[in-house]
This record gives C-alpha cells, structure tokens and sequence, in this order.
C-alpha cells in the first residue's frame, strides 16, 4: 500500500497501524506523504518496525550459519511485532492494519503472529502452502520463510519458559547485581557483582545449585570494586569474567557489540550491545526469553535518569546517541534493570523510559547542557575501584 494512502485511511478506521519498511519518508518511488504524516493520522496508533536486517530486526540472512546469532535477531523482530500489535489492539479489542510496501513483509509478519497465537501445534509446512494460495508472496521469499521457521521452533520448545531472575542489592554503592539461570539445566550468570557481596553471591549460587559460567561487567565502574575476582576464587569451577573488549580492562572474555554469549548447553543467550557514553566501554546485556525481554543497561540507562559522563572516556554525545538508536529501539515491554537506584526504584521499561525519562526525553542538545552542569563530585572509591576493575578477575 502506498504510504500516502495511509493517512487517508486514518479518518475511516479506527484501528492502530504497525508500518513494517525501514524507510519512512516515502520518497523512494512511492505515491506521496511519508510514514509522519501517517503517524499524525493515527494519533499514537501507529508503531513503526523496521524489518530489515539491522541490529534486533534483522532477518535470520545476516548469518544463517550461527544459530544463536539467528535466534536472537528473528526473536527480536518477532518480540518487537508481537508487542506492538498487542499494545495497539489493545490485547485484541481493536483491529491493527499491518503494512509495508509491498505487503510481502506484512504478510510474513502477519503469518508469524496468526501462526504462534492460534495454529503453534499445527502443521507449518501445510500452514504456508496455504498462505501461497491465498497469494501471500512471502512464503517464496527463502529469508521470511527461515525467519518465521526459526521464531515457531523457538515457540515451541519447552526450554523457552523464563529464566528466573534474581535482583541482589548492595547498600553502600546501591548496585544491583543480577543473577539469571536456567532452572532445567542449573546453569546461570551474574552481571554486575560487588565485591563486598560476593560472598552472599556464591553462597546464593550454592544453595539454589546453580553453577555460574559466567560474571558479568557492564564496565569498569568508578564507584565500587567488581566481584568478579573473588568469585572466581570462592566457586568451583570459577565462572569466567566478562568485560567490554574497547574499555581497556582485563578478563577471561572480552565481548564486543554484537556478540552472543551461551549457558545452559546453548540454549539461553545473552546478546552484547554496545551502549558507550558513561565510559568508553559501557555494555547493555539484552535476554529475550518466553515472551519477554530483559535489558540490563548498566549506567548508561538508569530509571528516570543515565550515568554521568564526566570521566573515563564518557561523552554525553555518545550517550544519547547509543540510548536512541540502541536501547530506545527495543519493545517498549523490554524490562529495564539498571545498576544502580538511588531511589528504591528495582525497574522500568523502555516504555516508561522512552516518555518519562527527564534528561533523555530532551533534545540532544539540550541534554549535552544537562549533562555537562551536572557538577557532581568525584564518587568516593574513584581511584582504588578503577584501578581494580581494570583487572576484573583474570
Ligand atoms: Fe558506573
């Protein structure tokens, strides 16, 4: 459908919109308006998901050949249609036009979601051979059949059921350490340990049974020691720690943007995105299981507010930037587990932070002021936890 007929459109229906082309300005050959003014038709009942294969909307043809990789981007698309065809109908009281240029996307798109909700245990090979016939064209496009093949196996293996989740407090920096495992197999991670709590932390890990592979560091933080060391002394066998590769700290693993990391004999993911700003080597961890996804921002997205970005390599450019094109793109149901809360505030979502957040809400002009008078002292620890962290547990 022509992206000028969909304003049009707007005033005789009553329903949302999900727009599924990644580019919105209907230049491209297409008749007149843009995905804009269509937005303002629909008066906030319009989602725009781009299905193309950049980061989390990706198609599974990025890299066929690394399953883990696959599942992670066909999920992310997946999650990000599912969630907004659900807010928009209103949990199925209205009805959603999905659409793109062609429609091919929007079929595929819709065949994945009719699929999953009503027809999980059928036939999928029957299901698509239908879909041609009623002249869907995306069941001949290789990459859409893949994706949504890869998004139904997923939906149907028992192993999807959530991982459990523990949020760990420690008082005096008011870090929240995360311990995630899967209860089948009793393998898990932490992100985010203190040293101080470290040994609540492996005791934790031994009651419940779980064996952690790996420790966590979102970075080098500048205002507590990392419990990464530690752990690796009080656990057998040692979890290996985990760092940004660009930060300039040590560890067993240095991660990099896009990188996957598997537990739980490869079954469960944690996706690595690069979220600099805070300091040069800030990294989000990014769980899509069972129907939800978990963002664990470090400093660099914090409930109702973002690190500083004062020293270490920060720029609040960088910030704003990584928040809006990276985490500010991911389900507004992605739930947001920061670092640290000053406030008693354990959580959000990309939602909330999207529409509450008082500095990123700003332009990024104005944020760059707010951020540089922000006129903070130095935290307490700054040099002996720089220091330390530098070697997070080799
Ligand atoms: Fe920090």
């Amino acid at each position: 459908m022509a992206i000028g007929d969909l304003a049009e459109r707007a005033k005789a229906f009553d329903g949302g919109l999900v727009y599924l082309c990644p580019d919105t300005n209907g230049d491209d050959g297409v008749a007149g308006g843009s995905f804009g003014d269509a937005l303002q038709a629909f008066d906030g009942r319009a989602a725009h998901v781009p299905f193309n294969p950049q980061f989390l909307v990706a198609l599974p043809f990025v890299n066929p050949k690394d399953e883990s990789k696959r599942v992670i981007h066909a999920l992310g698309l997946y999650s990000a249609i599912e969630d907004s065809l659900s807010q928009l109908s209103g949990g199925g009281k209205r009805s959603v036009l999905i659409t793109c240029k062609s429609n091919r996307r929007a079929g595929c798109a819709y065949a994945a979601y009719d699929f999953v909700t009503n027809h999980l245990n059928e036939d999928l090979d029957a299901f698509l051979a239908t879909s041609k016939a009623q002249g869907l064209t995306f069941v001949d496009s290789e990459p859409m059949v893949l994706w949504l093949k890869t998004v139904v196996e997923w939906k149907r293996k028992p192993g999807s059921r959530p991982l459990v989740l523990r949020q760990l407090f420690e008082k005096t920096s008011s870090t929240y350490t995360y311990l995630l495992y899967d209860d089948v197999t009793k393998e898990g991670i932490l992100i985010d340990p203190v040293k101080e709590t470290a040994q609540r932390d492996a005791k934790l890990a031994g009651e419940l049974g779980v064996t952690l592979r790996y420790a966590l560091n979102t970075h080098v933080h500048a205002d507590h020691i990392t419990g990464t060391g530690l752990l690796k002394t009080l656990l057998s066998p040692p979890p290996a720690s985990v760092i940004s590769k660009v930060g300039g700290a040590e560890a067993d693993v240095l991660v990099d943007d896009y990188d996957v990391l598997s537990f739980a004999n490869g079954r469960r993911h944690i996706f690595v995105l690069s979220t600099p700003g805070h300091t040069v080597g800030c990294l989000s961890f990014v769980v899509f299981d069972a129907g939800r996804t978990l963002v664990f921002t470090g400093d660099a997205l914090l409930i109702r507010g973002c690190g500083r970005t004062d020293f270490q390599g920060g720029s609040s450019e960088s910030l704003y930037d990584a928040v809006h094109s990276r985490l500010f793109t991911l389900p507004a149901s992605a739930l947001v587990l920061p670092a640290h809360n000053y406030d008693g505030l354990p959580s959000s979502t990309i939602g909330e932070e999207r529409t509450l957040n008082p500095r990123l809400t700003k332009s990024k002009e104005e944020f760059v002021s707010i951020m540089a008078n922000l006129n903070l002292p130095p935290p307490a620890k700054l040099d002996e936890s720089v220091s330390a962290n530098l070697k997070c547990g080799v």
